[in-house]
């Protein structure tokens, strides 16, 4: 079948109107690296600006299995029928750039919620590094926006490259945890946990309900120990089943009351000025590195040093200087 290329007009037009053709195809032009998309991407995120930055920005992380998916699930239809919401489900997932395999599964996941006419999923875009492909996610959300998706979440799996990416794009960190008793850190990073606005001890129910609120005290005596989060909120420990939907409820209140206390102090103004801040710190990286790459003579000069640094007749700084005056010459 012929692929009919849209123009920006045409893209600008079906995004405001909500249209999920348009949505992805906008998509897929922020996520291609072909020189002629990228212009136009630039032009029809330029033009839907004005219309982003109104949804609630959600991360969401948790280690394989915790139950990301299945809980993302319950959230999003429990937000599209008590609360009349319009809900984007974007995902990073670092293992998908090195071994084009994924942690986060592919589009089978969530199937329920996919064919919710309120809601959108798009599985983690593909590329060489993660800055690149956290950027595009990052363009994409403004899309979902500009749409009109009231709350977008992003997901990422918990095992320590991602989470720092999600959090500079997001107003509130969830991390899900599995309850269990003696491995209260799980492989989480320490680091992981001192950056979540919620911890929700997933999978409380049935023999896992004792376990699981064992878990929430331990948590809540940790975070005490924790330095205070840097807009004034105190992180809260809860419990929930996604399979049962339990305590979804608890979670949005939570969101909210996050929300209420960040918007009295112009916390979620900052918050977000610094979301603007690190996207353009990552479009200057990324663009910077692409386009020094592609110099000829970078390309030529590079193996070749690469070769000395290896073995061990240059140090990586000093090549890297020569690669430099290069490209300033
Ligand atoms: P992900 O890898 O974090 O996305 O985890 P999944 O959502 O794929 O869930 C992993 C497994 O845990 C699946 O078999 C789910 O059915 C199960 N699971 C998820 N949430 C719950 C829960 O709240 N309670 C129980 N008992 N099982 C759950």
């Amino acid at each position: 079948m012929k692929q009919y290329r849209l123009s920006t007009d045409e893209l600008v037009e079906k995004i405001e109107n909500s249209n999920l053709v348009g949505l992805s195809k906008g998509i897929t032009l922020i996520e291609s690296s072909l020189e002629k998309d990228r212009l136009q991407a630039e032009e029809l995120l330029n033009r839907l600006l004005p219309k982003t930055g109104n949804s609630i920005r959600i991360g969401i992380t948790g280690v394989p299995g915790v139950g990301k998916s299945t809980f993302i699930e319950a959230f999003g239809e429990y937000l599209i029928n008590t609360h009349n919401k319009k809900v984007a489900v974007l995902a990073i997932d670092p293992s998908s750039q090195q071994t084009k395999g994924s942690i986060l599964g592919d589009k089978t996941r969530m199937e329920k919620l996919a064919a919710n006419p309120n809601a959108f999923i798009r599985p983690s875009a593909s590329g060489k590094s993660l800055g690149g492909v956290a950027n595009k996610t990052r363009e994409s959300l403004l899309l979902c926006e500009a749409a009109g998706y009231d709350v977008t979440i992003i997901e990422t799996v918990g095992v320590g490259q991602s989470e720092t990416t999600v959090k500079n794009m997001t107003d509130f960190f969830l991390l899900l945890m599995l309850p269990g008793a003696g491995d209260e850190l799980q492989g989480i990073k320490r680091g992981i946990v001192e950056m979540a606005d919620l911890l929700a001890i997933n999978k409380a129910d049935g023999d896992n309900l004792t376990k699981a609120n064992l878990a929430k005290s331990a948590y809540r005596n940790a975070l005490h120990l924790l330095p205070p989060h840097k807009f004034g909120w105190t992180p809260t420990v809860t419990i929930c089943s996604a399979t049962e939907n339990n305590g979804i409820d608890e979670i949005w209140s939570s969101i909210n009351k996050y929300y209420k206390t960040m918007s009295n102090t112009n916390s979620i103004q900052r918050i977000r000025e610094e979301q603007k801040g690190d996207w353009l710190d990552e479009t200057l990286n990324n663009r910077l590195i692409e386009n020094f790459l592609i110099h000829p003579e970078v390309k030529k000069q590079l193996p070749i040093l690469k070769q000395k640094v290896i073995a061990g007749e240059v140090i990586p700084s000093t090549a890297t200087q020569e690669l430099i005056k290069i490209v300033l010459a």
